[in-house]
């Protein structure tokens, strides 16, 4: 089913859902389902599956400089389709303009649909290590609105080679990204709306946010929205706060700032125990108050450990 047909049954109940992430290269899957079973008793209708992408590691060799392509993390669309069998529940992989070629893009879209996965969230991907401005692989997209095209495309049958007379269409229900406190590139608020207006117009489904820890950025951002013209369903993505070094590197990386109040409680723990305990009761409060304004679905950042998760969802669901 598609993310917005659940979000339509469920008749303005809010639901639960989180991300994870593939385990490293080389690690079991086991480790994954050692962290979903605990979150299962919690009905999430989708899981999303994150995907990273290739990187180029140069490694000197007598003199010259030789290039290994690595991918951490492979396998999101196996583990989306193991997930969805084991567990009977939709999953969502993250498809990235980034280190894919739109042919790759295709067959990876034409599996999905063979697997009956029809729901996808369509990504730019980040600059790679090392870059400070992303830059689009060589026959992929530089955008995620024109990912959000080709998938549109395949939906009425129009593949990149021709359009095929398919009896069996693909009918992905497409999410993108939000960003409540605007992307690190954008220039303004003003112009992140205007691009995120334009996926929606290329056909985007719904949107889910980056994280942010002061629910008034997201309240003023579904404001914005509006304003602008998106009417599709905004999910709220949010994460707590788990070790004493996201104080740095979450506004750092992400571009998103920290609450005082919420750097202070962290700043008085004496250890990494601590943390997740004041990091864990911060997202309660903040999930209670989207649960209170109605939001269709809170969707949590697991990065692959679900106790914290747990706990938040115990007290709210
Ligand atoms: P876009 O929508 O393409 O926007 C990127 C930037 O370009 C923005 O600043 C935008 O304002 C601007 N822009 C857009 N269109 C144009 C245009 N036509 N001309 C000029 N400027 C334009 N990353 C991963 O690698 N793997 C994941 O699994 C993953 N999952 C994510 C899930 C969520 C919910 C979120 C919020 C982010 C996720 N990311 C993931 C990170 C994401 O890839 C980065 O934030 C990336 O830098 C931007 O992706 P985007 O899809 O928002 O890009």
């Amino acid at each position: 089913m598609k993310v917005t047909e659940h979000i339509k049954k469920a008749n303005g109940k809010t639901l639960f859902s989180f991300e994870i992430i593939p385990p490293k290269k080389g690690k079991n899957i086991q480790e994954l389902y050692n962290n979903i079973d605990p979150l299962m008793e919690f009905n999430p209708p989708f899981i999303d599956v994150t995907t990273s992408r290739e990187e180029f590691v140069y490694i000197e060799k007598e003199g010259l400089f030789d290039r290994k392509i690595t991918r951490m993390r492979p396998g999101t669309l196996g583990i989306c389709a193991a997930i969805k069998h084991k567990y009977n529940v939709d999953t969502v992989p993250h498809v990235l303009c980034g280190g894919f070629t739109k042919e790759e893009t295709e067959y990876l879209l034409v599996d999905c649909h063979y697997l009956g996965i029809n729901n996808v969230m369509a990504l730019r991907g980040d600059a790679m290590k090392g870059e400070q401005y992303f830059k689009a692989t060589k026959g992929g997209h530089a955008y995620a609105t024109q990912l959000v095209n080709q998938i549109k495309d395949l939906n009425s049958g129009k593949y990149l080679h021709g359009v095929l007379d398919v009896d069996d269409k693909a009918d992905f229900c497409i999410g993108v990204a939000g960003y409540p406190e605007k992307h690190l590139e954008a220039p303004s608020m003003k112009s992140d709306l205007k691009r995120l207006k334009e996926k929606v117009d290329a056909g985007a489904d719904y949107v889910v946010t980056q994280m942010f820890f002061d629910n008034n950025k997201y309240f003023e951002f579904v404001e914005a929205a509006k304003k602008a013209g998106i009417n599709v369903p905004i999910i709220p993505g949010i994460k707590p706060i788990a070790v004493n070094r996201h104080l740095q590197l979450l506004p750092q990386v992400f571009k998103i700032d920290l609450p005082e109040t919420l750097i202070h409680e962290v700043e008085k723990c004496k250890d990494n125990k601590q943390v997740r305990q004041v990091g864990v009761e911060w997202c309660i409060q903040q999930s209670k108050e989207l649960l209170d304004a109605g939001v269709p679905v809170l969707h949590y950042y697991s990065m692959g450990k679900s106790d914290n998760i747990k706990a938040i969802a115990s007290a709210l669901f």
